[in-house]
């Protein structure tokens, strides 16, 4: 069966509607869902897999039977997917709550730890959703604040004392590290226009010493472009340097060898402009000196695709 990438998208949807209906009120700690449930019918495997990838869902397996459970993360997607943020009632319960943690803390010295279920009284709020609030850092994440965690998973929460405090913004902190990294990327890329062809950027296929005459030795370079620099004699233009010469720039010269039975006709390139120098044609043989002339023009046009 193949899912179209909308559809995927939605079955996500309304995998989060189904799965935040049957948690409501309780943790996610202790919320299975069973994938082959009534509730959860239409829900592909693949939307199962991608919950569990984004790190949304965990996997377990419950007498003998693979079921899923909501992480803190996978929550607070819960709240946002079936639309929570927009009703008053998630905005009340958090001011509650951080109301609530805010008082404990006031005049102290030192964090709190308290109950987590002497929290979930004191504010008249399900335990279960108390549960899900610490979990998933709900007020630090929706308020950008400085929130309580857990000091024991599911028993004591530690409020710390600069609660609600907002938290500092690092974006300038980060904007300075973003500007270094493109500053060193600027140094790299200096570097491998370096060891690439500045035209193109084809890398280096060959280099090293050549005789230049008999007691001169030259150095070259070859790109894997075709182009090839010398300090002496023999330069071969990239397909995109703009001196790369034109087909026009050629002078096709046809000979006939009558002794040939065959391959009759050579086609030579003969360059009339200094660019035309920039490319080494070689000739190219024919049955008639049509084919032997289009052999040529196949080979210039092979040499100037980049
Ligand atoms: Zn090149």
């Amino acid at each position: 069966m193949t899912v179209s990438v909308a559809d995927q998208k939605e079955n996500i949807n309304v995998a989060f509607r189904a799965m935040m209906a049957e948690l409501a009120d309780n943790s996610v700690a202790l919320t299975f869902f069973d994938p082959n449930g009534e509730e959860f019918k239409g829900i592909h495997q693949t939307t199962w897999k991608e919950l569990l990838e984004q790190n949304w869902t965990e996997e377990y397996e419950l007498e003998g039977k693979t079921v899923y459970r909501l992480t803190g993360a996978g929550w607070l997607e819960g709240l946002w997917r079936v639309g929570a943020y927009k009703d008053g009632v998630l905005e009340s319960r958090m001011a509650q709550l951080a109301a609530s943690l805010k008082c404990r803390v006031k005049g102290r010295k030192r964090d709190v730890v308290v109950l987590l279920h002497k929290l979930a009284e004191d504010t008249s709020l399900p335990v279960g959703w108390v549960f899900n609030a610490i979990e998933s850092g709900l007020l630090r994440k929706l308020w950008n604040t400085r929130d309580a965690s857990w000091e024991n998973p599911g028993i004591l929460v530690r409020i710390p004392l600069n609660f609600g405090m907002k938290l500092l913004d690092h974006t300038a902190e980060i904007r300075a590290e973003l500007e270094q990294i493109r500053e060193q990327l600027d140094i790299a890329k200096d570097r491998l226009r370096e060891v690439t062809c500045s035209f193109c950027g084809a890398p280096i296929v060959g280099q090293g010493s050549m005789p230049l005459s008999e007691d001169v030795d030259g150095y070259y370079v070859a790109y894997a472009c075709g182009r090839y620099d010398t300090d002496g004699y023999g330069e071969e233009a990239c397909p995109l340097d703009p001196r790369f010469p034109k087909l026009e720039e050629y002078d096709l010269e046809l000979i006939e060898n009558p002794r040939e039975s065959a391959l009759k006709w050579t086609c030579f390139p003969r360059a009339k402009t200094a660019n035309g120098r920039l490319l080494h044609l070689h000739s190219e043989l024919g049955h008639t000196s049509e084919e032997a002339c289009q052999r040529l023009i196949d080979q210039y046009h092979r040499r100037a695709k980049p």
